[in-house]
């Protein structure tokens, strides 16, 4: 069976979904009619009837119609109803098909989601209850007819919830499913250590490593894209000295605008705003810059400034640390749209403590044991590390690459670079001093650009440019320099 979402126009959220849903319940529906999963899912978005329901469950799939963090009117135990207001209603499709099998697939697949519900947030099997419980209509019907009811809790009890929780993640890689999504998942091994490599792009002596670079006999276990962190250190692994952050030096923001969550002597985790974390920093062993600090008991605890609250319901793929009671630590990738409260019931599920909210959308990337398990967009040259090994000698910086001469490509025609959303700067040599730059919207001609194949240490494509340009009053003619550039700036030769 599979498990899709086709969610409900918001548009439509007043009518079918107006509330904010944090589930206790399940509740188990039978639909009355022979049609599938998908027509019973297209008819309710469709119409214009307040009633509704969360997941429609045919003898093939099962089809998410209305998000499982709101509400639907399916219970018929009013406005306030628990039913209502505390429970997924769950549809097992067919059941008034009587020519073959069809509906007692469905009503398999049905306890077959329940299980994998009461998962995701440790709901006992007591709290599976029938549409009846709420308001006494006779439904489910079928089963309520044929007697079937408690095979069918049986069913849903069967290899019982995660609720169990800490020891469910095995160490090592593993791929798990959350609405349909796969997640990538790898839980810290006993020998192993959480620590960040992280490196600048703008300080050649700090030489940037892409994720796909970082790799050696230490820290090729398993490392996950994180916001960057400002290490002393060129190559850390463990230790941590620096107390200024930022994503970039370009774009340094103001301290308060930043969280920082650090690893102390004793392994334990704590976390603040960047500006109150000088205090600190003597004792840390790694420190990281989280987006979203969220306890697994339902509280956000600190969302970022500069990233806002809508980090938090943003649907997107996601990677956060998670902790576990005992220090122990989980990296996961979320490659569907999810947002930050499915993650945590669904790390909550698995006995997780706390979440640690790192990149999402077209920077989440995990690479394990050598294989990228996702890796989308541009990649951040920072990653939080599970390594093994001692200290390691930091990184010797390599050679700034030195631009062509000019005269390589003469008698060509000005080549222009259009930048479309976000500014470019042109630098004096890869990771060197800025010299120029480019906002969004506007344009520079260059005498020529050369493309450096492939993607450099800093997680950008890099070209050579010779061109007339002047930043902050300095004016510049036939300079040469490099742009880094990715997918959000596009360039375009005339
Ligand atoms: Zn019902």
């Amino acid at each position: 069976m599979k498990l899709i979402e086709q969610l409900i126009n918001p548009a439509k959220y007043r009518l079918k979904c107006p509330y904010v849903l944090d589930w206790e319940y399940i509740t188990i529906h039978e639909t009355g009619n022979d049609q599938s999963a998908q027509n019973e899912i297209n008819y309710m978005q469709r119409n214009n009837n307040a009633t509704g329901f969360h997941i429609a469950v045919d003898d093939k799939v099962a089809i998410i119609g209305i998000p499982l963090d709101r509400n639907a009117w399916h219970a018929g135990d009013g406005a306030n109803g628990t039913g209502n207001r505390k429970s997924i209603g769950v549809e097992i499709c067919y059941q008034t098909d009587y020519t073959d099998d069809k509906y007692y697939q469905a009503w398999n697949n049905a306890a077959e989601v329940v299980k994998w519900l009461r998962k995701l947030k440790n709901i006992p099997i007591e709290n599976v209850v029938q549409h009846n419980h709420w308001n006494g209509k006779d439904c489910p019907k079928r089963t309520r007819q044929e007697g079937t009811w408690d095979k069918f809790l049986s069913l849903c009890k069967e290899e019982a919830t995660g609720g169990e929780g800490v020891g469910n993640f095995k160490e090592g890689y593993q791929s798990l499913s959350l609405l349909g999504s796969i997640v990538h998942v790898y839980k810290k091994k006993l020998v192993q250590k959480l620590g960040m490599m992280s490196a600048e792009g703008s300080i050649p002596e700090r030489a940037v490593q892409n994720i796909d670079k970082i790799d050696n006999e230490f820290i090729h276990w398993c490392k996950i894209n994180c916001g960057y962190f400002e290490m002393e250190n060129k190559a850390i692994y463990g230790q941590h000295y620096g107390v200024e952050q930022s994503f970039t030096n370009d774009f340094a923001p103001k301290q308060n605008d930043w969280l920082v969550a650090w690893l102390d002597k004793d392994n334990s985790m704590h976390y603040d705003t960047a500006n109150n974390y000088w205090l600190w920093k003597k004792d840390v062993q790694c420190a990281f810059s989280p987006a979203v600090i969220m306890s697994c008991d339902g509280k956000i605890e600190l969302v970022s400034k500069a990233v806002g609250y809508s980090k938090v319901t943003n649907k997107t793929t996601q990677s956060v640390l998670i902790e576990l009671p005992g220090k122990e630590y989980v990296f996961a990738v979320f490659t569907g749209n999810v947002n930050l409260l499915q993650v945590r019931d669904f790390a909550k599920s698995y006995g997780a403590v706390m979440l640690y909210a790192l990149d999402s959308g077209g920077s989440a990337q995990m690479i394990s044991e050598g294989a990228k398990k996702r890796y989308t967009g541009r990649a951040i040259p920072n990653v939080l590390t599970f390594f093994t090994g001692g200290e390691q000698e930091p990184v010797e910086p390599s050679e700034p690459v030195q631009p062509s001469d000019p005269t390589e490509f003469p008698n060509q025609d000005l080549k222009r670079i259009t930048v479309i959303k976000i500014g470019l700067y042109i630098r004096e040599s890869l990771g060197g001093k800025i010299i120029g730059f480019i906002p969004e919207g506007a344009y520079q001609d260059f005498n020529y650009i050369k493309f450096i194949d492939g993607m450099q240490k800093d997680g950008y494509q890099h070209c050579e440019v010779n061109g007339n340009w002047s930043y902050k009053g300095v004016e510049y003619k036939n300079k040469d320099g490099f742009i880094q550039y990715d997918s959000s700036c596009y360039l375009v030769s005339e």
